[in-house]
């Protein structure tokens, strides 16, 4: 019985359950899907998408070492997807569809659609989960709804843990190659090419390539990660998004690693394992949310009271944001790094966020649809959840009244100005002083760094009145 097994956001050959289910049902083809206008609608960056096609040409060379030849179609979008699947399956003779499963809503409708138009033709179609330690829905609070606060998630994360780790299932075994040419992995998506050049050493593809960063990551900083995760200018946090958002390396693959430096325990022993965990556990809770509350897969305010607060439409700071050209170091600096690199530090993240979506006053939607335009490691559940977070209408999120002051936020975790310097050269030759809030002045003008754009004691206070005025209460 040939199984096909049709590969989305999952691009591994090791510990891929839809992978090894279909290679132990039988002889298995695989498939991915080119769709330009999909992703263009959902924003996905060009970085990204280039980091997808280098992936999927070294999957192909893992494919080949298991006999499995890889077939490339191309469809605009989603809607074309269940006759192209339909089509190949008839093609080959296909009698079984495999796929991990993927939880936003139009991946949802979109595996329906394809389920019903393969049902009909009689081929049977299997999702499996893999992208999440725990099927969403599996983990409910005691009235059987899904939890909104992440430390009683955890909690619960942590007592299945306990009573069940679920193995890494590893590489399946070389089946006898099939009679079916692979065919070319497309270099370049119109419409979609790396902006950066350098990229690839940056993020260079493959699986290889992420578990040594894992391994790497494991031996040298992963137990320091509590002191170090917030200092930019460190490379104290694992760097593997781009990894885990395309699934080049599976979260069983880091839980397992995390776990083996610290003897087994993930709630306690090392803190720094321990922190790092609980990062994969908010991953892991913001795609419980995304599956739990449809309404977030739609750029809907988790809170929906805070729909009412007066966004300013003011696309002039909104650029000046984007181009990392506010007058606060701290930001620009992340701002350019993010155009740089397609990455940006996790700290920085919550810092750029705050600001455009407080002290800017700017719906927290600008920011989340550019991020996701220029993220190597966009990915909906988590972009979503840490900008709701920062703009305090998410789930668990910051209260509103907590506004991060960018300037004591880059004494705090740049003190001596290192991520400032590498990032905004021009600043270079501030003191440890000046470099988080630059003077004012003749010396300053003439390295062509603006002004501060908004007075941060005027703008915090506009957003509390905002928010304020909105109806929230502090708590
Ligand atoms: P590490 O610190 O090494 O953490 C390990 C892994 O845990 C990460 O690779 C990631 O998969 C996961 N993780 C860590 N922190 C979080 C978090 N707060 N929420 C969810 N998962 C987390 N992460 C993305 O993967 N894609 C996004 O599009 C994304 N957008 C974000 C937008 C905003 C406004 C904020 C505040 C956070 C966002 N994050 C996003 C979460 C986080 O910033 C990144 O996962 C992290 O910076 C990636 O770096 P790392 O791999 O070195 O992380």
């Amino acid at each position: 019985m040939l199984q096909l097994m049709w590969f989305r956001n999952d691009l591994r050959v090791r510990d891929n359950s839809a992978l090894s289910a279909g290679m132990l049902a039988g002889p298995t083809l695989a498939l991915f899907v080119v769709t330009p206008e999909q992703w263009r609608r959902h924003d996905e960056a060009a970085c990204k998408i280039d980091f997808w096609m280098r992936n999927l040409a070294t999957l192909k060379a893992e494919l080949q070492i298991l006999g499995v030849p890889l077939l490339i179609r191309h469809a605009q979008t989603w809607d074309d997807i269940p006759a192209v699947l339909a089509d190949t399956c008839r093609t080959h003779g296909v009698q079984h569809v495999h796929a991990n499963e993927e939880y936003g809503i139009n991946e949802g409708r979109r595996d329906t659609a394809v389920d019903a138009q393969l049902t009909a033709s009689g081929t049977g179609f299997t999702r499996h989960v893999d992208q999440v330690l725990f099927a969403p829905g599996s983990i409910l609070n005691r009235s059987g709804g899904y939890f909104q606060v992440f430390s009683q998630f955890r909690k619960a994360c942590w007592q299945r843990l306990h009573s069940s780790l679920l193995p890494c299932t590893g590489k399946p075994r070389p089946q006898q190659p099939l009679a079916v040419r692979s065919d070319d992995v497309p270099m370049h998506i119109p419409g979609f090419c790396a902006p950066a050049p350098d990229l690839g050493s940056l993020w260079p593809a493959g699986e290889q390539s992420a578990l040594l960063r894992l391994q790497r990551f494991t031996d040298e900083a992963m137990p320091d990660y509590h002191r170090q995760r917030d200092m930019p200018a460190y490379p104290g946090t694992s760097s593997l998004s781009p990894y885990l958002a395309s699934g080049v390396l599976s979260i069983r693959q880091c839980l397992h690693a995390a776990l083996q430096v610290n003897q087994g325990e993930f709630d306690s022993g090392n803190e720094g394992v321990v922190t790092w965990i609980n990062e994969l556990l908010w991953r892991e809770f913001y795609k419980h949310i995304l599956a739990g509350f449809p309404r977030v897969s739609r750029h809907r305010a988790f809170r929906s009271e805070t729909e009412a607060i007066p966004w300013r439409d003011a696309p002039e700071d909104l650029q000046a944001w984007q181009q990392g050209n506010t007058g606060f170091p701290l930001i620009d600096a992340a701002m350019r790094q993010l155009l740089a690199t397609g990455w940006m530090h996790n700290r920085l993240r919550m810092v750029t966020a705050m600001f455009l979506t407080k002290n800017l006053l700017i719906d927290w939607r600008e920011g989340e649809r550019y991020f996701m335009r220029h993220l190597i490691d966009g990915d909906l559940a988590a972009n979503n959840g840490g900008w709701q977070w920062s703009a305090s209408t998410g789930t668990d999120a910051v209260p509103w009244f907590r506004i991060f002051n960018p300037v004591t936020q880059s004494r705090r975790f740049d003190p001596e100005g290192r991520f400032i310097r590498q990032w905004i050269p021009e600043l270079a030759h501030l003191d440890n002083h000046d470099i988080h809030l630059p003077p004012q002045g003749t010396l300053f003008s003439s390295a062509n760094y603006p002004a501060p754009m908004v007075d941060l004691k005027s703008s915090r206070q506009r957003a509390l009145e905002a928010f304020r005025g909105n109806g929230r209460h502090a708590s």
